[in-house]
């Protein structure tokens, strides 16, 4: 086996696009081999991806290669409250982008990612990796490595489950997304081309445990029934088109994010609800950080410094602090049964959607991440 500068433990979306990264850069990277053909069952769920994320992803050659039907644009985004007239709209037209998001299909981008690898000349993947100047541990929310450093990973399970499905409506989705902000659950329709072009959705149905169980138990057609009911106002004639998955989800920080010769990025360093469909988006930030971080180094310092991992560090503890309060705001307000909240929460939402410029703010850093 080569020497290496790099080695990087894990094998999701976040460990695939950093080596991707400090491979283009001529740094050789080792990165965990991949799992064995027919070794994962594939992922129903599909991401929103955010502008930032993309642009990455399109650097990287991954976003080209996606099949056509594996990539959704979002132009509008409807979310409603529970009560009449408690809705917020949002449009890409109004943001003067090109889309608000782009939903990805899970299992493709791994593939895709998967396949780019074959071809990045200065990345190795092997079962046991080599001892390497710098160690990024990249293992997602259960990171056994990150445990074995004794890094303190502070969680807070919601006691809520997410049920993942693929849906087919009656009606085309015209690129509309929509969601359900409500008491108990958060409900997300996300637009997308398979099964059906043109009429599928990807559903992240988030809910407290015990009711998840009581869905997931439920034959198809009763599913369908309760969950045309939570949808009413949007697409109608959901149906299932495949299997139900579940998530537990809870939000979580590691600290410390790094040391002498190591760094943690992706899930393994921190975990957020995903109402906002940010989590992939926040993992693949600290990829374009710390690629860069790392490729503005000085000559003379190493790549496991503390002090340089440490900028990379500095430069993600805003965003990532700020997409974990925003998400956790977003649920406890939305979760509280309290009548008076209900009603600050509706009308705040009317208010959100008559004022233009901070509706034209909110979506600009869903964007932008
Ligand atoms: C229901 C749901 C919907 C979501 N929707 C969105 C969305 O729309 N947009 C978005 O941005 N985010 C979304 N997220 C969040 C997103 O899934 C995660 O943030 C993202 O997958 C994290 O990527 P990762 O590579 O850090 O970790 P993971 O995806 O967990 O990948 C880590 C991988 O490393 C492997 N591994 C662990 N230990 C080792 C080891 N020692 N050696 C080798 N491999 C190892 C693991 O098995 C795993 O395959 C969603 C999450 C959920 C639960």
């Amino acid at each position: 086996m080569q020497a290496v500068d790099v080695r990087i433990q894990g094998r999701g979306v976040v460990a695939m696009g950093l080596a991707l990264a400090l491979g283009q850069q001529g740094l050789r990277v080792a990165l965990s081999a991949p799992v064995a053909p027919g070794g994962a069952a594939a992922d129903v769920r599909a991401y929103a991806i955010n502008t930032v994320s993309r642009r990455l992803l399109q650097r990287l050659k991954v976003w080209d290669a996606l099949p056509p039907d594996a990539v959704t644009p979002v132009h509008d985004m409807q979310v409603r409250g529970d009560a009449p007239g408690a809705a917020i709209e949002f449009s890409a037209w109004a943001q003067c982008a090109e889309a608000l998001s782009w939903i990805v299909d899970a299992a493709e981008l791994d593939t895709a990612l998967n396949r780019a690898l074959q071809f990045a000349a200065h990345v190795q993947r092997v079962d046991a990796l080599p001892q390497a100047a710098l160690t990024v541990i990249a293992e997602g929310k259960d990171s056994a490595a990150r445990a074995a450093l004794g890094v303190r990973n502070v969680r807070h399970a919601y006691g809520q489950t997410a049920v993942a499905a693929r849906l087919v409506a009656a009606a085309p989705h015209e690129g509309i997304a929509h969601q359900w902000f409500r008491s108990p659950d958060v409900l997300a329709l996300l637009p997308f081309d398979r099964p059906v072009a043109a009429r599928s959705f990807a559903l992240v149905w988030s809910l407290p445990d015990a009711r998840a169980r009581e869905l997931i138990a439920l034959d198809v057609a009763a599913f369908e029934r309760e969950l045309s009911d939570a949808c009413r106002g949007g697409p109608s004639g959901l149906r299932l088109a495949g299997e139900r998955t579940t998530w537990p989800l809870a939000i979580a920080a590691a600290s410390p994010l790094c040391g002498p010769g190591w760094v943690l990025v992706g899930d393994a360093a921190h975990v957020v609800h995903p109402l906002a469909g940010q989590g992939l988006n926040l993992g693949l930030g600290d990829v374009q950080v710390l690629a860069d971080t790392l490729s503005a180094r000085e000559p003379w310092r190493a790549l496991g410094d503390e002090r340089l991992l440490q900028r990379h560090v500095r430069a993600r503890a805003w965003p990532t602090w700020a997409m974990a309060r925003l998400t956790d705001g977003l649920l406890h307000g939305f979760a509280s049964q309290r009548p008076w909240v209900r009603e600050l929460r509706n009308r705040g939402m009317g208010l959100v959607d008559r004022a233009a410029p901070l509706k034209r703010w909110l979506a600009a850093q869903a964007l932008e991440g």
